[in-house]
């Protein structure tokens, strides 16, 4: 895989090493964190040491912190366990959020990505009852960054709560869950550093969340279930690391925006969500005429991984219910591929991205011949 190029960190990222060495180590002890002898003490450290580093990360106060065993989880567990009667989500909210209660009702977002808050304040303003506004912090698919501090102020003055889902967002750029007013807040382990199958609900101190998992009275009697200590302890040395490589995280846009530049020069490519602020590592692109299935087949070959956005998961590339938010037409949707640089990307993997589109462009016949030459 050595010369591979990977550019799919929004799918998952690479493990950092701190994370893969706190998950050995926690591995060789022995200890149930709710045991009460020495052994079992360890483990409750582990996990404490972990909510301290993660509070860290988004300004969240660690024993709001509940772990989960997903992002996936974590939503679920907000948008099914609030003490709420009626659920609004932005309509390009991942599927984790989307298909998490069946009573939730969808926000619309403008061409740019960007949810409507005109429509937010109408929805709040007609609802009985206590309400609960689910907003991501950033897109999966378009790297497009929410106007959270908007939501939240809306959904105060009709007295709602605010879910937040920061997956994509933590660890890519700076967040303060208490500056910002949040009530709710999911994290996953995987997308920033950390092994998969670990991530976190952050629910605010006095918020009752009734839990999915029945049974011990782990993690405030809100997630039954003895904790995955390692993958949490590799949770919490990657929030550690994420939260000193902020900075790194930021400078991606010089390279992300120079692939853009040179794809430019090839073709009249569609950069979906272009006109708002993007997460500095993701770009969501077009080949004209030419389908994302055949894209990534043919990035495949050439050794680059890259994805077509999130709506590819039984293997077939479908519309993506985002660009359809959007207002993309169909057949632009599906020509649109996500690359998605990484911690330990380098600076040459962007160029041989737009070299292989170069090559796969031109195979289609579409490309200008004056372009192939330059
Ligand atoms: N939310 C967003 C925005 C995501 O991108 C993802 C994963 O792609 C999830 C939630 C689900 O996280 P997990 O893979 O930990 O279940």
């Amino acid at each position: 895989m050595s010369d591979c190029v990977y550019l799919d960190h929004n799918a998952t990222t690479t493990v950092r090493p701190v994370a893969i060495d706190a998950v050995r180590d926690a591995l060789m002890l022995t200890g149930n964190p709710s045991s009460v002898h020495s052994h079992g003490r360890l483990a409750r450290r582990i996990i404490e040491d972990a909510r301290d580093d993660i509070g860290h990360l988004v300004g969240a106060n660690p024993n709001d912190i509940l772990f989960t065993g997903c992002g996936t989880e974590a939503n679920n567990l907000a948008l099914r366990g609030a003490p709420v009667d009626n659920y609004y989500v932005s309509a390009t909210e991942h599927h984790a959020v989307l298909m998490a209660n069946e009573k939730s009702q969808s926000i619309a977002v403008d061409n740019d990505g960007l949810v409507d808050l005109e429509a937010l304040d109408r929805l709040l303003s007609a609802a009985s009852g206590r309400s609960l506004v689910s907003i991501m912090l950033a897109n999966n698919e378009t790297g497009v960054i929410l106007p959270i501090s908007d939501v939240v102020r809306i959904a105060k003055e009709h007295g709602a709560l605010v879910h937040c889902d920061a997956v994509q967002g933590a660890g890519k750029m700076a967040i303060d869950m208490a500056t910002l007013g949040l009530d709710l807040m999911s994290l996953s382990a995987h997308k920033l550093g950390g092994p998969q199958g670990v991530g976190a609900l952050i629910a605010k101190a006095g918020l009752d969340i009734a839990p999915i998992l029945r049974g011990g009275g782990q993690e405030r009697r809100m997630r039954a279930g003895t904790e995955n200590v390692a993958g949490i302890a590799g949770f919490g040395a990657a929030a550690r690391e994420a939260t000193n490589g902020l900075d790194q995280m930021a400078q991606l846009s010089t390279w992300r925006d120079q692939l853009i530049a040179n794809i430019r020069r090839l073709a009249p490519v569609r950069v979906f969500g272009e006109a708002s602020e993007r997460l500095a590592n993701t770009v969501c692109i077009s080949m004209p005429g030419v389908s994302a299935e055949t894209q990534l087949m043919a990035f495949d070959l050439a050794g680059i991984s890259v994805s077509a956005g999130s709506a590819c998961s039984s293997g077939k590339v479908e519309a993506s219910h985002v660009l359809a938010a959007m207002g993309v037409d169909v057949e632009e949707a599906l020509s649109a591929v996500r690359v998605s640089f990484g911690w330990n990307s380098e600076a040459e993997d962007g160029q041989k991205f737009v070299d292989a589109w170069a090559k796969i462009y031109a195979k289609t016949g579409a490309m200008p011949a004056q372009a192939m030459a330059s």
